[in-house]
């Protein structure tokens, strides 16, 4: 992977990723004699890591992209140095996994913390991401960690992700409406997560597994879900009010409000508010594509279609 630093960025970041990007290569060298799959390369839609391992050489990443995986990793360092006595901290398991295929294949995954039963993964996101709860990625991800701890005499009693809300606000927090009944207590919380059995948790790997194992003679296109399909929408906005008064999934739907807006009360608005009300179109979109995917750079199917072509 090609490292770039277009944004002329202090060297000390440009440092941090190279040395955090020769550590990964390092640690994932050690098993390089089989087919190797971390926790996270088995959540990955195929498509995406196929073509990140064949074209290995040619896609160029740049330190701008990486601030959060960057922070996300020192501030990982920096916990595991303050966990309590008995902990276990940033530990890889890695085991043989035989496919019903009949392959072997080897599955790693390093753990953030693992004390009096609890296996908790540091996470960081926005308040929205989780606003209905874990996402499946993070259980799944938890789940597969502790088969893989299983496998090596551990059983972990409980699983938790300890989430950092990046937007959480205190003014939010304070001016808590009846909208936002849910809004988190502090930016830091823990929130359990269910714990898989192992023979349902070893069907889910296996099942991952014949995905990508797959997706090296065929390759396979990403879903709407993998890409993070962001739909369009339609938003009555208000002349000198940065966030929408509406949102709707229909532009018929935003055109009827425009007709009688009604405001959260149930009442409807001054003739005088109404006039500035306008409709804002919002296209849908990748999002994953657009600004996650690592293999963005090379994927004919992205660089196809990186908008979702919607007709109005
Ligand atoms: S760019 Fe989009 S379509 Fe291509 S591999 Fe990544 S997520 Fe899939």
């Amino acid at each position: 992977m090609i490292l770039s630093n277009k944004h002329n960025l202090h060297a000390c970041w440009e440092n941090l990723a190279l040395y955090s990007q020769q550590d990964r290569e390092r640690e994932l060298n050690d098993f390089a004699e089989v087919d190797v799959f971390s926790a996270t390369d088995l959540l990955r839609p195929p498509r995406e890591l196929q073509l990140t391992q064949q074209h290995h050489d040619k896609i160029d990443t740049d330190v701008s992209n990486q601030i959060d995986l960057l922070i996300g990793t020192a501030i990982h360092a920096h916990l595991a140095k303050c966990a309590p006595q008995g902990a276990l901290t940033e530990k890889r398991y890695a085991m043989s996994f035989g496919t019903s295929e009949g392959r072997s294949v080897k599955l790693t995954g390093k753990i953030d913390v693992f004390y009096q039963g609890i296996l908790t993964d540091f996470k960081s996101g926005k308040v929205a991401r989780y606003s209905r709860g874990v996402p499946f990625e993070n259980e799944a991800q938890l789940n597969i960690y502790r088969y893989l701890m299983h496998h090596h005499g551990i059983e972990v009693d409980e699983l938790e992700v300890s989430v950092w809300y990046k937007d959480w606000s205190v003014a939010i927090h304070e001016a808590k409406t009846a909208k936002r009944q849910n809004y988190p207590e502090a930016p830091i919380e823990r929130l359990r997560v269910p714990a898989w059995s192992i023979p349902d948790t070893h069907d889910y790997i296996e099942q991952r597994f014949a995905k990508h194992i797959a997706a090296k003679t065929q390759l396979p296109l990403c879903s709407d879900d993998e890409r993070w399909l962001r739909d369009q929408k339609w938003k009555v906005k208000k002349e000198g009010r940065v966030n929408a008064v509406r949102v709707f999934e229909t532009k018929d739907d935003a055109e009827k409000f425009m007709e009688a807006p009604i405001n959260p009360a149930g009442r409807p608005y001054a003739k005088s508010e109404k006039n500035k009300f306008y409709i804002e179109y919002e296209q849908g979109a990748y999002v994953k594509c657009m600004h996650f995917c690592s293999a963005a750079s090379v994927c004919e199917q992205n660089n196809n279609n990186p908008i979702k072509a919607f007709l109005e």
